[in-house]
């Protein structure tokens, strides 16, 4: 299909892309056939809530050729490391700490290329957002351009520009909330809003204004020296995450106990 390419926006033959790199859901494919869900919440009506059944994971015709290239060199990036696909995982974790009740947990990693996994960070917000497939919240244009050119130009912007809170979410001490795709939401923290999408037990969100945000608050974010800090916590601490999932799924059942 010719078009014009999301990312250069040159006229091109583009490909069917995939919004979400394939290794990031996995883990949510039914043995067979390959299928996944996708939830969508609406808090206000539950009635609109909505829940799709996937073959074969989510594609748009987006990016040409190159630019597909591009991007999948920071996938493969993030694959090795968070997603441990393969051996050549170069970031590590330091330090793990645990609070005494166990429903929070600390992963202090170290070694991580800030450029590659900024990039990864930055275009997986970008594609989200520019996707169809979800039901996305309005995000100012102006935004969606910033992200675009940094993405486009390879730039990984400072580490407090989009800063994203990378958590793991857990049913329990040991098993982690997968299994699904959350559709993106907004929340807002000090009057910033947040985008937030929950892949197969990976909650992304990201602060689109995070340059204003008090220093304390940018901790968890991937810094330039290659650290970041990954949280995790146990679902039933987090009422509004709680209340999300549960209104659109009755996943209980899914636990094993
Ligand atoms: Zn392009």
């Amino acid at each position: 299909m010719i078009g014009t390419c999301k990312l250069c926006c040159k006229e091109k033959e583009l490909r069917h892309s995939h919004i979400l790199p394939e290794f990031m859901y996995q883990n949510l494919y039914d043995a067979s056939p390959k299928r996944f869900y996708t939830l969508n919440v609406d808090l206000d009506n539950s009635d609109n809530s909505k829940r799709k059944i996937e073959q074969k994971g989510i594609r748009e015709y987006l990016l040409y050729g190159d630019c597909e290239v591009q991007l999948s060199k920071y996938e493969n990036y993030a694959a090795e490391t968070i997603y441990a696909k393969n051996l050549g995982n170069k970031a590590t974790i330091k330090k793990a700490n645990e609070t005494p009740d166990q429903q929070y947990f600390t992963y202090e990693y170290e070694g991580f290329s800030y450029s590659d996994f900024k990039l990864f960070l930055l275009s997986l917000l970008w594609r989200v957002i520019i996707s169809k497939s979800f039901n996305t919240p309005e995000v100012d244009e102006k935004i969606v351009e910033q992200l675009r050119l940094a993405v486009h130009k390879q730039d990984p912007l400072d580490f407090d520009d989009f800063g994203c809170l990378l958590q793991v979410i857990k049913y329990n001490k040991g098993q982690i909330a997968g299994g699904f795709i959350l559709d993106p939401f907004l929340t807002k923290n000090e009057n910033n809003p947040i985008l937030n999408i929950l892949i197969d037990g990976f909650m992304y969100s990201f602060y689109l204004n995070s340059k204003q945000l008090p220093s304390d608050k940018k901790d968890f974010f991937l810094k330039k020296d290659g650290t970041m800090v990954i949280l995790g916590r146990v679902l039933f601490t987090d009422k509004g995450l709680f209340e999300r999932i549960k209104a659109a799924f009755d996943f209980f059942k899914t636990i094993k106990k």
